[in-house]
């Protein structure tokens, strides 16, 4: 008999998990797929593209339900699980009842963070997860006015760009003295911004907001400095969290998400996660990638194989205004590092790499990303880097030759 296999959450991870898991033991579960959003997962990455113009609902598209029903998946879009009995294993999904299942996989993703202020319920002020928020933006983008993002992290500057391409026009304000202080030191921030600004983004940093004023819908954002942004449109950025509620009032175990082990099992057996909504050896990735190998890995163990989830090194690649940019590893700098930069502003160019002891801890890139793969290897394989330091910031050409012993030098007869 088949077991009953059923996945909460139908966003990138979830849908991954299934397609693996279809492909490699077909023949073994009877699979049900619960997703709160109406429509079918799709690329929630490209997003960002499709405020911008520059992709289409068609591009954003991953599997029809077609392909669901080829498979045997029963999908059921726009309800939400509201609770888990891990006793009788039944999981309860608003208005459809409930469903017993012999093994559950949770891939709830990540809420979006409002802020604590005042006027954050009013008409005008939106997150940015969904294709239902890009719809608010685009509408929005068309009856004119201004807009202002907070937050300068990778969500709100990709917001403020897909905007300013619409033609709206837009202040991005950010707490932090400069954008994405996690990813980018402040010599590679600096020229983000000054591409930002480029395209007629206003910047106002170290910006606290106080709240969002108006009375029917936003009208400005208020700073605590006292500074009034007029705004028909708030784009709030400021992160997001673990969709963990669910986990939690079933008594899973939870700390920054839903706590997973090395085979991605929550603390209750027949029950994993998967995906941003699980914490990994206390890490909860806010990216893609780590969570298609999560997904890939526990498809693989249902499939009876013996695969370990280690973590993933997390990398950041992004185009703001059409440059590009690449962060990997702990950019944060400790006593005794070595670091190299090289810089040259005007052409918009600037590296930073950070050597710990032998190896390569960080590297950020911004305006030339050729060799982002290059370190991007070197970190996460933890090669020792010393041989080549000084040639390292030249890229893999320069660096892998130096590493090399010397030729032999002829000598004169
Ligand atoms: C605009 C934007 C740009 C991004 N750009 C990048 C990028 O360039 N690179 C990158 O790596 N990552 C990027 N990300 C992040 C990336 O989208 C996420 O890492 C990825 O979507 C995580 O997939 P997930 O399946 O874990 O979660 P989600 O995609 O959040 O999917 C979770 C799904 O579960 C549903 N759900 C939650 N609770 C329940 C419930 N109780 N019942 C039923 N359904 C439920 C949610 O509605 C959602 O559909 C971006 C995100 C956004 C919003």
């Amino acid at each position: 008999m088949r077991e009953r296999l059923v996945v909460v959450g139908n966003g990138m991870v979830g849908l991954r998990f299934v397609e693996e898991v279809t492909r490699r033991a077909p023949e073994r579960f009877d699979v049900t797929v619960v997703g709160a959003e109406p429509v079918p997962a799709y690329n929630r990455v490209l997003l960002s593209a499709l405020v911008a113009g520059e992709a289409s609902e068609d591009d954003c598209r991953l599997r029809d339900r077609r392909w669901y029903l080829a498979n045997r998946v029963r999908l059921i879009t726009g309800a939400r699980a509201s609770a888990i009995d891990s006793a009788e294993r039944e999981l309860r999904i608003d208005n459809h009842g409930v469903v017993p299942f012999d093994r559950l996989v949770l891939a709830t993703g990540s809420e979006p963070i409002r802020l604590p202020v005042p006027g954050m319920d009013l008409p005008g002020v939106i997150t940015f997860r969904d294709l239902a928020d890009v719809s608010r933006m685009r509408a929005a983008a068309g009856a004119g006015g201004r807009a202002v993002v907070i937050g300068g992290g990778l969500l709100g500057l990709e917001a403020a760009y897909g905007l300013a391409r619409l033609g709206v026009p837009v202040t991005l304000v950010h707490l932090a003295s400069r954008v994405m202080e996690r990813q980018l030191d402040d010599g590679a921030a600096r020229l983000v911004e000054a591409a930002m600004r480029a395209r007629g983004i206003e910047i106002v940093l170290g910006a606290q907001t106080a709240a969002i004023d108006g009375e029917e819908r936003a009208e400005a954002v208020r700073l605590a400095d006292g500074r009034v942004l007029p705004a028909s449109l708030v784009v709030v950025a400021v992160g997001v969290r673990p969709a963990t509620s669910l986990a939690q009032a079933a008594g899973l175990a939870v700390d920054r998400g839903i706590v997973v082990d090395d085979v991605l099992a929550t603390s209750v057996r027949g029950i994993y996660g998967i995906g941003e909504c699980v914490a990994h050896r206390g890490t909860v990735y806010g990216l893609v990638e780590p969570g298609y190998a999560q997904a890939e890995m526990l498809a693989r163990r249902m499939a009876g194989e013996d695969a370990r989830y280690g973590g993933t090194l997390l990398t950041t690649r992004l185009k703001v205004s059409g440059v590009p940019v690449f962060s990997a590893g702990d950019v944060a700098t400790a006593a005794g590092d070595d670091v190299i930069t090289m810089s040259d502003y005007s052409a918009g160019r600037y590296a930073r790499l950070v050597v710990r002891g032998q190896k390569l801890a960080a590297a950020i890139l911004v305006g030339e990303t050729r060799h982002a793969g290059f370190y991007h290897e070197l970190i996460a394989s933890s090669a020792d880097v010393s041989a080549m330091r000084d040639e390292l910031v030249f890229g893999p050409g320069d660096a892998l030759a130096a590493d090399q012993p010397a030729a032999p030098v002829a000598q004169a007869a």
